[in-house]
């Protein structure tokens, strides 16, 4: 059910992931939309950086449930989902486990501003200020998903990172959304040293 294109683009973009150390162990999920029934996620517990294209990549509905019996997306699956239903735009969501995203989520609000790279968001000059939104963990995901929901619906955030935990970025395809998370895992790098620096 999925295309071995997509699977091959979501192995190759976990493999990216993990060069740069944003999956440890088995942490972090990546997606794409298939189409209006169906999204492509990695199967819970296996290795991003290490994905099987032809067993890793599985099939869920919007509701995160899997088309095939027996098999388990990812736990975050409905975060995936809710992107999806919330940004029509939206084609692929990755998560990562940064050291950066990490850290910087424990720390309080994340707001970026004078940093050049600001301008891959869209935003005309480094001269603004930019809030990465952190919402508190949670084990319980239909919880967390509703807590995020609002936020989501009402002011649309460049990503988002919960607490402790990651960073959640989307784009229009894999590569897209690849060169968004590149972007903001660069923007927390940037503000961790920042802040030890001074
Ligand atoms: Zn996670």
């Amino acid at each position: 059910m999925v295309p071995q294109t997509v699977a091959a683009a979501l192995a190759e973009a976990g493999r990216s992931m993990d060069v740069r150390g944003w999956v440890p162990g088995s942490a972090g999920n990546l997606s794409v939309r298939l189409n209006e029934t169906a999204i492509a996620i990695t199967r819970s517990g296996v290795h991003k950086g290490r994905l099987n294209a032809g067993t890793d990549i599985i099939a869920v509905n919007y509701q995160g449930e899997p088309f095939a019996e027996g098999q388990k997306p990812s736990a975050e699956a409905l975060l995936h989902c809710q992107i999806y239903r919330l940004f029509p735009h939206a084609g692929a969501v990755l998560h990562g486990h940064s050291v950066a995203a990490t850290v910087l989520s424990r720390l309080g609000p994340i707001i970026f501003s004078d940093y050049e790279l600001l301008k891959a968001f869209g935003f005309s000059t480094h001269e603004v200020e930019v809030n990465l939104p952190v919402y508190k963990n949670d084990q319980d995901i239909p919880r967390l998903a509703d807590l995020i929901e609002p936020h989501l619906q009402n002011e649309p955030p460049i990503g988002y990172v919960i607490a402790g935990h990651g960073l959640y970025a989307w784009g229009t395809n894999v590569e897209h959304a690849l060169w968004r998370l590149e972007a903001l895992e660069f923007l927390l790098s940037c503000e961790l040293e920042r802040r030890q620096i001074k």
